[in-house]
């Protein structure tokens, strides 16, 4: 029984990579800033607002070609939080293979604080003063 809940864990793993890696060859490849069948931000289309991840698939595209600072402009969350969200990645491959489960409450001791930074960055990127200007796409 654990045996095959590790089984089905591996495999919902792979597919999810294998998803992360598709898309991110889609954005490698095409520049969301000149191609226009990315879907565009519903939040931000509706309200004229930025949603937290405003900008997010240009600086994936910029990150991917190695222009972190154009990353950071277009989104600094995103470029903050990737390195957290690989670790977090390499380390649930590490638990699944290692099949240490103890160890994950360490490594998402502070996992609350994403939500809460997404949240924040929401909001102090719609405040229309300098410096917060600076934390919306350019
Ligand atoms: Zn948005």
């Amino acid at each position: 029984m654990r045996l095959h809940h590790e089984y089905k864990r591996a495999v919902l793993l792979s597919v999810f990579l294998s998803i992360i890696i598709a898309a991110a060859a889609v954005v490698y490849l095409y520049d969301p800033s000149k191609n226009g069948f990315y879907p565009e931000c519903l939040f931000y289309s509706l309200t004229g607002l930025y949603c937290p991840g405003c900008g997010s698939t240009r600086a994936v595209h910029q990150l991917l070609h190695g222009n972190i600072a154009a990353a950071f402009k277009l989104n600094s969350l995103v470029v903050s939080l990737l390195p957290f969200l690989v670790f977090g990645a390499i380390a649930e491959v590490g638990v699944v293979a290692v099949q240490r489960h103890g160890q994950r409450r360490g490594v998402y001791r502070f996992v609350w604080l994403i939500p809460v930074a997404i949240v924040l960055f929401g909001i102090l990127r719609n405040i229309p003063l300098e410096p917060f200007t600076y934390l919306r796409p350019r």
